[in-house]
């Protein structure tokens, strides 16, 4: 199986930052997308700290010795220390978190780790599939039926994350483990395009467009339905070797 990746990460059209980090090593197989919170730098300190603690615990030799969810449990809590230290020591990174969405490659099959609302979806020609579970106030709400999906849509006010990486000092991932398939498509995003677009639209981009063509597409959609938050995208292809 042969994989190509593209990403594209802009900082929208009301934001004066971008606190969204990602990281593609094809070398390893690790895919991140991470959305950074927390004012005055923080929240891209923190995304920019998870990001380069994934790469090293991932891409370090004895990091094929553990298995794939082992290496990601180390991954999420060494970068959730880091985040959680660094922010003790500087006052002006107090309460710093980010979330974390990543996927990784190994023996065939792609592991997808969780934290946060950034999402992974599969595309699966004509369909897509939201694969991850938010960890936010609003998810939380529907799946104890206090809210439904329509009203949550026309939830005014930015999501509350229940979950964050760097928060606490601990955090657990949700993992996933997924076998792949020549033609499968996973996108990873920031809430800066689920927020802007609807998952028929992502459909759709798909249907239209070679994978290659999409990640620019997916960044101008987001940023023609009103660009309100940063946006990060990446694509990651599997075809026949
Ligand atoms: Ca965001």
């Amino acid at each position: 199986m042969r994989f190509q990746c593209w990403c594209l990460s802009d900082k929208g059209l009301k934001r004066s930052g971008n606190q969204d980090s990602f990281l593609i090593d094809e070398r390893i197989g690790v895919f991140v997308v991470a959305d950074g919170v927390g004012g005055h730098m923080g929240g891209e300190v923190a995304s920019a700290l998870a990001v380069e603690t994934v790469r090293e615990v991932l891409g370090h030799p004895k990091a094929l010795q553990f298995s794939p969810r082992e290496v990601l449990m180390q991954a999420y809590q060494e970068a959730s220390h880091r985040i959680f230290d660094r922010a003790a020591q500087e006052s002006k990174l107090n309460g710093m978190g980010t979330t974390m969405v990543m996927g990784y490659f190994r023996d065939s099959k792609l592991y997808i780790a969780n934290v946060g609302d950034s999402r992974c979806y599969l595309y699966r020609k004509p369909y897509v599939w939201q694969l991850t579970e938010d960890h936010s106030l609003i998810n939380e709400q529907i799946r104890l039926g206090f809210l439904t999906e329509e009203k949550a849509k026309a939830t005014i006010g930015k999501n509350v994350i229940t979950r964050s990486v760097g928060f606490e000092r601990d955090v657990y991932p949700d993992i996933l483990e997924r076998e792949v398939f020549p033609g499968d498509i996973f996108l990873m995003c920031s809430d800066g395009l689920t927020g802007m677009i609807t998952d028929q639209e992502m459909c759709q981009i798909f249907n239209d467009n070679s994978p290659e063509k999409t990640t620019p597409l997916f960044i101008q959609q987001a940023l023609a339905h009103g660009g309100d938050d940063n946006v990060t995208v990446l694509v990651l292809n599997f075809s026949e070797t």
